[in-house]
């Protein structure tokens, strides 16, 4: 099987299994004996490496259970309800249904190339601002810094999705300014079930979980300490790989995209050239139904996505490109790769080889 499914997880690095094996033993990190204490060190050791790599300080490193727990943790300890809330129309449904649930959104634009127009001039008397670093679809990374630094001026907290931009581009909590962002280990080669929240000391966040003092009762439970430091190893890992791994990645997606251009008439391709994340490559083989792309590359043990989110098992044009202005047919005609550390360039080719018979049988059938 070709992994090309990156973005939706990846298998865990082999450091992140060791240091999950090694301290699977660890008990209660809350208890006050020594074989807690002995857990708290290694959990305590752990935030301290993350908030190293992050630029953050270790208090506001927040262990969670997923992206989407820290998506909604931030969401929730920010809102007001008597107050709008500022998003793209682009974001991860751990954000867009989190706000739907409210009905009182204000949007920004986006851009042809799917990146979010801030407008330095727009006044708001929202609660906050949340935008996410990276698009989990396309791969465009979005003008974060230059919204953190608008609602500076207005003093509206800015939460950032950085789920899929963690572990694979620089990330400086601080200097993002940002008073909360989120991130999850499976993303960056860590384990599936754990995820992080930054969250600067003010302002202090309303709580969505109510229980013990733990992770500064933003996110009380007994934290899995196996977890954290399989996480703290698969990102210094990351972190310390990421120039030559981006580098090799991004070579193999260009290589991708220019054979798929060279031999398939009729595509949009969706990631922009500059300033994407490096493993991403979404792309509309125009007359072809995604679904049915996706389950002809199944069949010839390819691992891809659709990249737009099920419902009922009805293929959905997906939001992120219809806010980018693609037509419904388009979108519904959108495949996903997202590459990763153990693709190689045999994979491309084999891509490319079964790739114009796969595109059309797909396009024969058409669109439902
Ligand atoms: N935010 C973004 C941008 C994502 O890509 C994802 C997962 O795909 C999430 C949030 C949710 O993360 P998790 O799967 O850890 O809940």
């Amino acid at each position: 099987m070709i992994y090309c499914d990156y973005a939706a997880t990846t298998p865990m690095h082999q450091c992140a299994i060791d240091a999950w094996v090694d301290n699977a033993h660890l008990l209660n990190p809350g208890s006050q004996y020594a074989l807690g204490r002995q857990a708290r060190r290694v959990l305590e050791q752990s935030r301290e490496k993350i908030a190293q790599l992050v630029d953050a300080e270790p208090i506001e490193v927040i262990f969670t259970g997923s992206g989407t727990e820290s998506d909604n943790i931030a969401l929730e300890g920010l809102y007001d309800p008597t107050r709008p809330v500022l998003a793209s129309p682009i974001e991860h449904p751990a954000i867009k249904e989190k706000l739907e649930s409210w009905n009182n959104v204000e949007y920004w634009d986006v851009d042809t190339h799917g990146r979010v127009i801030i407008d330095a001039d727009k006044d708001s008397q929202a609660a906050c601002a949340t935008l996410m670093l990276a698009n989990n679809e396309t791969g465009a990374i979005q003008p974060v810094e230059q919204l953190c630094a608008w609602a500076e001026e207005k003093n509206i907290p800015v939460h950032v999705d950085a789920v899929q931009a963690l572990g694979h581009i620089p990330v400086s909590f601080h200097d993002l300014g940002a008073t909360t962002m989120a991130a999850s280990a499976h993303k960056f080669g860590g384990p599936r079930g754990m995820g992080l929240l930054f969250a600067q000391r003010n302002p202090a966040l309303k709580p969505l979980l109510y229980g013990g003092g733990q992770e500064r009762k933003i996110r009380p439970g007994t934290v899995d300490v196996a977890s954290a430091a399989a996480t703290a190893a698969a990102l210094e890992y990351s972190c310390a790989h990421m120039k030559e791994e981006a580098a090799r990645i991004a070579s193999l997606r260009d290589m991708l995209r220019q054979k798929i251009l060279s031999s398939i008439d009729n595509v949009i391709i969706h990631t922009p050239e500059d300033n994407a994340l490096p493993g991403h490559l979404y792309i509309s083989f125009c007359g072809a139904e995604g679904d049915s792309l996706l389950m002809l590359f199944d069949a010839a043990n390819i691992a891809c996505s659709t990249g737009s989110a099920c419902a009922s098992g009805v293929n959905r044009a997906s939001h992120v490109l219809l806010a980018q202005g693609i037509s419904e047919a388009d979108a519904r005609s959108a495949i996903r790769f997202t590459l990763g550390h153990a693709n190689t360039q045999e994979d491309i080719e084999h891509i490319a080889a079964v790739l114009p018979g796969i595109i059309a049988t797909a396009r024969r059938a058409g669109m439902a």
